[in-house]
């Protein structure tokens, strides 16, 4: 896919209008063709701001969350990024444009093997996957820069915030009592202290520890 799509355009000047202002958030949701991961029966509203459906029951985030998220994790070229739920790959590709590398995780092989295909044919090479329980992080390569999470966590998730460097940022749904689910941004200081701060509300498909069993 190298064709500039027009939609894409007037999807961003929505985004800028509800409060995506970074200029460089913007011009990596606007080089990050949406068409290309939808599943064919969702084209038509692939610019649509809206989550969509993608395989083994999972969504493609919103573009306003993504675009949010991404803003809230103040990214640069040098981050090295852990992402939790790679799902169709779009957050991840955003994510690639603005940080030196991502690492994401995803529990389901099918949707893995579909992103990875997507960051092949988008000549994204600074993308590294992992199947298996994001829960767990990624040892092998912590701690991150930044770490975002795009599946709703049951409780504060500390195993992956022990994987946050000082002066690293985490942006993380988070379960409330009620059933509903609030978007947390995590930053630890230099010291190593954790604050969080409530960012919104919103709805992403739950965080589910362990291993997917089939697909
Ligand atoms: N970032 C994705 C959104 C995917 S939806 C995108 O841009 O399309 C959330 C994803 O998290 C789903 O694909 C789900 O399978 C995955 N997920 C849920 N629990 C997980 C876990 N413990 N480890 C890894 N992935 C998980």
């Amino acid at each position: 896919m190298t064709e500039p799509d027009a939609r894409v355009i007037q999807l961003v000047m929505s985004l800028r209008g509800q409060g995506v202002t970074d200029k460089h958030v913007l011009a990596a949701i606007e080089r990050t063709p949406r068409g290309l991961f939808v599943p064919e029966r969702f084209s038509e509203h692939a610019y649509d701001d809206r989550a969509l459906p993608i395989d083994c029951g999972q969504t493609i985030s919103q573009p306003l969350v993504v675009g949010l998220m991404t803003q809230a994790l103040k990214l640069d070229d040098r981050h090295k990024v852990l992402e939790i739920g790679t799902g169709s790959g779009y957050q991840a590709a955003v994510l690639a444009r603005l940080a030196r590398r991502v690492y994401t995780i995803e529990r389901y092989r099918t949707l893995a093997k579909e992103a990875e295909a997507r960051f092949t044919q988008l000549r994204l090479t600074n993308i590294t996957q992992r199947i298996g329980d994001g829960t767990k992080g990624w040892p092998e390569q912590a701690p991150f820069d930044r770490i975002i999470v795009t599946a709703g966590a049951p409780v504060r998730p500390e195993t992956l915030l022990d994987q946050l460097k000082p002066g690293g940022i985490a942006v993380v749904p988070v379960n409330n009592a009620s059933g509903t689910q609030t978007l947390i941004r995590y930053l630890r200081d230099a010291e190593g202290e954790l604050a969080e701060e409530a960012l919104m509300d919103v709805r992403f498909v739950p965080l589910v520890e362990g291993e997917a069993k089939a697909l």
